[in-house]
Formats: structure tokens, C-alpha cells, sequence
């Protein structure tokens, strides 16, 4: 990590400076060609500033359970990193959860966090890569470094660096299970109302993750967003997914037999005949959740959407909302992971 934070510094003055050499080498034979030495607007090149790099912040150590516990984390760029817990913990909440969140949310998220490093730890699906987890959100957890984390926040570094490692001492070693196991603890950014439940996004149903209320609403950022789309760029759309529907019809009927969820979203529906899942919908459509309807109007489509994620497991907005309504972290986590117990490490 030191090398690499090393060669970050060398490199930006090192290529800005390349590339000045090479310009100017440009310049230089541009001007002994034909013309150039005539024309007075040779541009002069502006002086590229270099970002000012954050100095990392100084971090308090992590509990004393979640010190001795080391992880093997594979980083984007293929190398494996082995850390502390308490270290992996603080650069997941970093790049999880915004760091302006209560304190209770904060530490609700650590524990989820250590959970599920440790349910993809016992589960060896980095086994073949020589780590037990890694820095990809799209397959295991988001991940922060201190130093790219204090260059975010910006003038906020120092307290919310403090803050979160207070959130990951705080629950130092605690985690979720269930039947003695380690939970798939999942998350989510924003709920329509209530969170979803495991079988009906995944299939499968876990007695921990089943629908329950989630109390945020309208001060979540972006909580209804819309997405527009002509009946031209949904037929282009469901042809490049190979949906094999018939949209010769009418827009107005292309949309068919909407199936809801317990929990209010889109179980399934059909287009031109074609059935898909309202995850399948969501992704095609680019749509935030599958809480959502759809309406069409001149040729138009609209869904409008509410919430954020695929709905399982705990509400980062909603724990958040938990929190300033004075719920403490155990009491969030027992919320949205129902009958799961906390243990220690
Ligand atoms: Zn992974």
C-alpha cells in the first residue's frame, strides 16, 4: 500500500511533466516545418495543477476482537491485501453508508458489515483468488481507502474518519446470527414503505430476511425519481434483451399483467406477451428499485419509482430514521433482521 501511495505522488508530476516535454517537442518540430515559424498563435500550454493530495487521517485503533481477526482482501487491481477486521470494517462503513448518518445507523451498518464479510468468508467464493473477501460493491462489499475517503469528505475528513472508526470499536466483535451461523446480513439505501423479502427478489426464502416496515420517506435524496422512455426505446430494449415479445400492438397494451409482492413491488408483468421478474424490469429499464408503476401516455412511457436497492435485509435511510428517533444500533439491527441474535466474534 505504502509503494502504491508512493507512486501515486511520483506519478502526476511525472506525467504532467511528460506530457509538457512532449508537447513542447511537438511544438519545436512543428515550428521548423513549413508555415508554423509564420503563424504568431503557437498556443502557449497552461501550467496543469497538481490535486492537492489529503493527508490520510489519523484513525483511533479498532476493539481488541476485531484487531486480532485478520482478512485477506482482494483489491481491484488484483493484488490481495491482508488487514485487521476493524481496518476492513472501517473502509466498508467509509464507502457504504454516508458518514453524516447517526452514530447508531453508523455502528448498525458496522455490524452488518463484519456479518457479512464473515457469512462470505465461511462461504470461500474468493477462495480460488487467495482472499476471503473483496473490494468490488457489485460482488462483496464497497470499499474506501482512508485516504481516497478523506478527499471526499474534504473539510469533514478528521471527524467523520473518527466517527466511523468509533461505529466499527463500538460494535468491536458483535455479529449477527442465526442457528449459531453468521447471517447473509444485506443492505439496501432506501424502502418503499416496507423492505423486501429474500425469497421474493432471490427465490429463496431465509426466516431473517422477510418483510418488514421501514420508517423513511420523503427526505431520503432522489426517494421518487422517475424514468421516461419512448415506445421506440423500450422495443429497442426488449429486443437486445431477446425477450421474444410481440410489440406490433398498441404501446398502450404493452404492458400486461402487473404482479405485486407481499411487500407492494413489482413481482412480475408482461410485455408483449413476454413475462419477466421486476428485477429483470429493473435492470433493463435502469429503474432505482422494483417499487414502481408504469403509465404510458402519447407513445410514452413513465415509472415512477420509489426507493433505492433490491430492497433486503436492513434500510440504510431507514435505520437512519430508527436512529434519530432514538433506537440504539441492536434494536435497528433486530428490526430488520428478524429473529437473528447478536453475538460476539
Ligand atoms: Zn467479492
Amino acid at each position: 500500500m505504502r509503494n502504491q501511495d508512493a507512486w501515486r505522488a511520483l506519478r502526476a508530476p511525472f506525467l504532467t511533466g511528460l506530457c509538457l516535454s512532449l508537447a513542447l517537442m511537438l511544438l519545436s518540430l512543428a515550428a521548423l516545418g513549413e508555415g508554423a515559424a509564420a503563424n504568431p498563435d503557437i498556443p502557449t500550454l497552461p501550467a496543469v495543477p497538481t490535486p492537492a493530495r489529503s493527508p490520510a487521517p489519523t484513525l483511533p485503533p479498532p476493539g481488541e476482537r476485531d484487531s486480532a481477526r485478520t482478512l485477506r482482501v482482494l483489491q481491484k487491481d488484483g493484488t490481495v491485501a491482508t488487514m485487521s477486521m476493524g481496518d476492513y470494517l472501517w473502509r466498508v462503513v467509509a464507502a457504504e453508508m454516508p458518514a453524516s448518518f447517526e452514530p447508531d445507523a453508523l455502528r448498525a451498518q458496522a455490524v452488518c458489515a463484519r456479518t457479512y464479510a464473515l457469512w462470505r468468508l465461511n462461504a470461500q467464493s474468493h477462495k480460488e483468488d487467495g482472499a476471503d473477501v473483496c473490494a468490488d460493491s457489485a460482488c462483496c462489499q464497497a470499499y474506501l481507502t482512508p485516504e481516497d475517503a478523506a478527499r471526499k469528505w474534504e473539510a469533514n475528513a478528521q471527524p467523520y474518519s473518527r466517527k466511523i472508526a468509533g461505529a466499527v470499536a463500538d460494535t468491536d466483535g458483535q455479529v449477527l446470527t442465526y442457528g449459531g451461523a453468521p447471517i447473509q446480513a444485506v443492505f439496501f439505501s432506501s424502502a418503499a414503505g416496507s423492505t423486501a423479502g429474500a425469497e421474493e427478489v432471490w427465490g429463496r426464502a431465509l426466516p431473517y430476511l422477510v418483510p418488514v416496515d421501514s420508517p423513511e420517506g420523503d427526505e431520503v435524496p432522489n426517494y421518487h425519481s422517475t424514468v421516461t422512455l419512448t415506445a421506440d426505446e423500450v422495443k429497442t430494449l426488449a429486443e437486445g434483451a431477446g425477450l421474444g415479445c410481440d410489440l406490433s400492438g398498441e404501446p398502450s397494451g404493452w404492458f400486461t399483467d402487473i404482479v405485486r409482492s407481499a411487500s407492494g413491488r413489482v413481482a412480475s408483468l408482461k410485455l408483449g406477451g413476454a413475462e419477466l421478474s421486476g428485477g429483470a424490469a429493473r435492470s433493463l429499464f435502469s429503474l432505482r428499485s422494483t417499487a414502481f408503476d408504469v403509465g404510458e401516455a402519447d407513445g410514452t412511457f413513465t415509472f415512477s419509482v420509489t426507493g433505492y436497492g433490491h430492497g433486503v435485509g436492513l434500510s440504510q435511510y431507514g435505520a437512519n430514521a430508527l436512529a434519530k428517533q432514538g433506537k440504539g444500533w441492536r434494536e435497528i439491527l433486530a428490526h430488520y433482521y428478524t429473529g437473528a441474535e447478536l453475538e460476539q466474534l
